[in-house]
């Protein structure tokens, strides 16, 4: 974990190995201090904490959660006392998705001299995750602390003279999507409406929501500065780059969806180009399915089931002769 100064008043800290639960934090630091995300458990959260704690004078006094994923949000209640604000959505989509106690298991059962070989033989994908997941992270002592401040469309807060506009965007990479925008310094906070130089993963939204989002930072807001939700500091370059893979990708699945195969079967084959070194290749995976999700007209909110998922990640991994890294 690093921390950088993105601008006067602008710090990211970055999980550099960039894997599924690696989330970026950001700080502005003025106005009494916002955080924008709190990490995927609470060693996580305490380091960004202690970082930030070299530019700041107090804990701050607002926090904002992107979105609902647990690598945004776990570090929550260590906030107390901190204003938290997102998406109406949040608190319910929390509890479908970002349930600590179900992390808790699933890392037990990968553990367990017993249930870890049969979950190896039955599901491939989420032992192999839980694996990896265990190398850096342990979800033990996180309690699911919701957002304060619900919002809608956008909200507008400032601290000292400078306005900070949080704006809604989703569902693109899931519901509460929301990203968080400084005019004045020209950098926004990305969540993971960006993915950056690693395949973006999608939960619910629909290809044209997040084209859409993309198209708003690129045409209205134009940073100079952004910090995504997972992957390093970048221009817009970052921005045009992401929407020209889910472009790609979209397109590409047409062809196959057309052919009659099915979305694995899909993802193994596509060529990926231009995009086979960003990290988790097999990742696409979750794209092709999204986009044949979307040519049944099916609704964009439809459940994912997480267990088939990353099991088809790791397939999709060996097929392509990769080390499967979630
Ligand atoms: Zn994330």
């Amino acid at each position: 974990m690093k921390m950088e100064q993105v601008s006067n008043s602008c710090y990211a800290v970055l999980n550099e190995k960039n894997r599924v639960c690696d989330a970026n934090s950001g700080l502005i630091n003025i106005g009494g201090g916002l955080v924008i995300d709190t990490q995927s458990d609470l060693s996580h959260a305490r380091q960004m904490i202690d970082m930030f704690g070299k530019v700041w004078t107090g804990m701050p006094k607002k926090v904002v959660n992107t979105h609902e994923d647990s690598d945004h949000v776990f570090g929550n209640q260590l906030f107390q006392g901190s204003e938290i604000i997102g998406h109406r959505s949040l608190p319910e989509r929390m509890k479908q998705v970002a349930n600590p106690e179900e992390f808790l298991h699933m890392m037990h059962m990968a553990e367990d001299a017993v249930t870890g070989p049969q979950m190896q033989a039955v599901h491939p994908g989420v032992f192999t995750a839980a694996r990896q997941i265990a190398e850096d992270y342990d979800f033990s002592g996180v309690n699911l602390v919701p957002p304060t401040t619900l919002f809608d469309d956008r909200l507008e807060v400032i601290l000292d003279d400078v306005e900070v506009h949080i704006i809604h965007v989703g569902p693109c990479h899931q519901v509460g999507d929301a990203i968080v925008w400084l005019p004045k310094e020209r950098v926004l906070f990305a969540g993971d409406v960006l993915f950056r130089l690693c395949t973006p993963m999608g939960w619910v939204g629909t290809f044209d929501k997040w084209y859409r989002a993309l198209d708003m930072i690129i045409d209205e807001l134009k940073p100079e500065t952004i910090v995504p939700g997972h992957g390093p500091v970048c221009g817009v370059e970052g921005v045009t780059e992401m929407k020209a893979y889910l472009r790609y990708v979209e397109a590409e699945s047409r062809v196959f969806y057309d052919r009659g195969l099915a979305a694995g079967d899909a993802a193994r084959r596509i060529d990926l180009g231009p995009y086979t070194d960003w990290l988790c290749p097999e990742r696409v995976y979750m794209n092709v399915e999204r986009a044949f999700r979307e040519f049944r007209a099916e609704p964009h909110d439809q459940p994912w089931d997480q267990a088939e998922t990353f099991d088809e990640i790791f397939s999709v991994a060996k097929s392509r002769s990769l080390s499967p890294t979630f």
